[in-house]
C-alpha cells in the first residue's frame, strides 16, 4: 500500500444539535460536507456509529484518508483521546471516543475542544493566517476561547485552559452563570446573553420595537440595532464594553499578536465595536494595545473543521 498517497483528513464538528464533518487536504481545502442530527440517546456507540456512517459516505476517498479528528464541546483529554466532560452531549462524559472510532475505522483518530480547534483553524486559513500568538473569542450560545502561544495550542495541564468565557467582569452585578460562578463573561456576551439583558432591560424602553413577550433572537436584536432603535443600541453597548474588559485583561496577560473574534454574535460588530475598543484603549498596556490586531474570524462555521484538520495533520 502506498501510504504516502494518504493526506486527507476526516473532520468532524460534534455540536449539541448537528454533526458536521469534512474532508479536508493537507493545504485546507474541503473536498466533501456532510451535515446529520447528533444521535441524542444515551448509548455514546450511537455517537461512533454517527462518524462512521459520515466517513462511508464519502466512498472511495476514504481510501486517502490518513486520520479522522474530532472537535468536542466539551474538555477532552487529548493525549487519551478521551472526553472529560461535554455538558451538551452528556453521554459521552469519560468515554474513550477516538479508541472507539479507531477500532471501527482502522485509522488513527484524534479529540479536540471545539474552541480550542477553532482557533488553530483560524490560524492556519483564517483571520490570524501568518501570525503564532493569537486569542479566539467565539461568541454564540455561550462564549468559547482558544489561545496559541508561539504556534502552540496551550490547552493547560488538565485540557480546560481558556476558558475565556468564564472570566469575572462583574463581581457585583450578580448574574449567575451555569458554570456555577457569577459575573462571567459569557453572561454579557453570548447570544444568550444579548436576548436576556433585552428582555431585562425593555421596561424602559417603550419606545423601541422589542418587546419582552416577543421571540427574541440576538439576530432580530441585531437587526434593530441597525434601525437605531435604542433598547438594542444600549444592549451592544454593553456587551461590547464587557467584551472590551476582557479582551484589555486577556491583552495585558497574554500580550497577543491578535483576538479573532467569531460565532454567531460577531454579526453585531458594527454595534460593539467602538464600545470594545474604548475598553481595550482605556484598559490594557498603551504599547500591548497598539500592537494586537482585533480582528473579526473569517472561516465562520468551518474554523472548528478547518483546525481538527490541521491538528491531524501534524
Ligand atoms: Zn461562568
Amino acid at each position: 500500500m502506498n501510504t504516502g498517497s494518504k493526506n486527507l483528513i476526516f473532520a468532524a464538528d460534534l455540536g449539541g444539535t448537528h454533526l458536521r464533518a469534512a474532508v479536508v487536504d493537507e493545504r485546507g481545502k474541503i473536498h466533501f460536507r456532510s451535515k446529520q442530527n447528533t444521535p441524542q440517546g444515551t448509548d455514546p456507540n450511537d455517537i461512533v456509529q454517527a462518524v462512521v456512517n459520515a466517513v462511508r459516505e464519502i466512498g472511495p476517498a476514504a481510501d486517502e484518508l490518513k486520520a479522522v479528528s474530532v472537535v468536542v464541546p466539551g474538555t477532552v483529554r487529548v493525549e487519551e483521546g478521551t472526553v472529560v466532560k461535554a455538558p451538551n452531549l452528556p453521554c459521552l462524559d469519560g468515554f474513550p471516543l477516538a479508541t472507539a472510532l479507531t477500532n471501527e475505522l482502522g485509522l488513527p483518530a484524534i479529540l479536540e475542544n471545539d474552541a480550542n480547534a477553532a482557533a488553530v483553524g483560524e490560524m492556519w486559513q483564517g483571520a490570524a493566517r501568518g501570525c503564532r500568538t493569537i486569542i479566539c473569542v467565539t461568541l454564540g450560545t455561550g462564549v468559547g476561547g482558544g489561545i496559541i502561544l508561539d504556534g502552540e495550542l496551550w490547552r493547560g495541564v488538565d485540557g480546560a485552559a481558556a476558558e475565556i468565557g468564564h472570566m469575572c467582569v462583574d463581581p457585583f452585578g450578580g448574574v449567575a452563570c451555569t458554570c456555577g460562578s457569577r459575573g462571567c463573561l459569557e453572561v454579557f456576551a453570548s447570544a444568550t446573553a444579548i436576548v436576556r439583558m433585552t428582555r431585562e432591560a425593555s421596561p424602559r424602553y417603550p419606545e423601541s420595537v422589542l418587546h419582552a413577550g416577543q421571540n427574541l433572537t440576538a439576530e432580530s436584536i441585531f437587526a434593530a440595532g441597525l434601525q437605531d432603535d435604542e433598547l438594542a443600541l444600549e444592549i451592544f453597548r454593553r456587551m461590547g464594553v464587557y467584551l472590551g474588559i476582557g479582551l484589555a485583561n486577556l491583552i495585558n496577560i497574554l500580550n497577543p499578536e491578535m483576538i479573532v473574534i467569531g460565532g454567531g454574535v460577531v454579526n453585531g460588530w458594527d454595534l460593539f465595536e467602538k464600545h470594545m475598543m474604548q475598553q481595550v484603549e482605556e484598559r490594557a498596556f498603551p504599547l500591548l494595545a497598539a500592537r494586537v490586531k482585533i480582528e473579526r474570524a473569517k472561516c465562520g462555521d468551518d474554523a472548528g473543521l478547518l483546525g481538527a484538520a490541521r491538528l491531524a495533520a501534524i
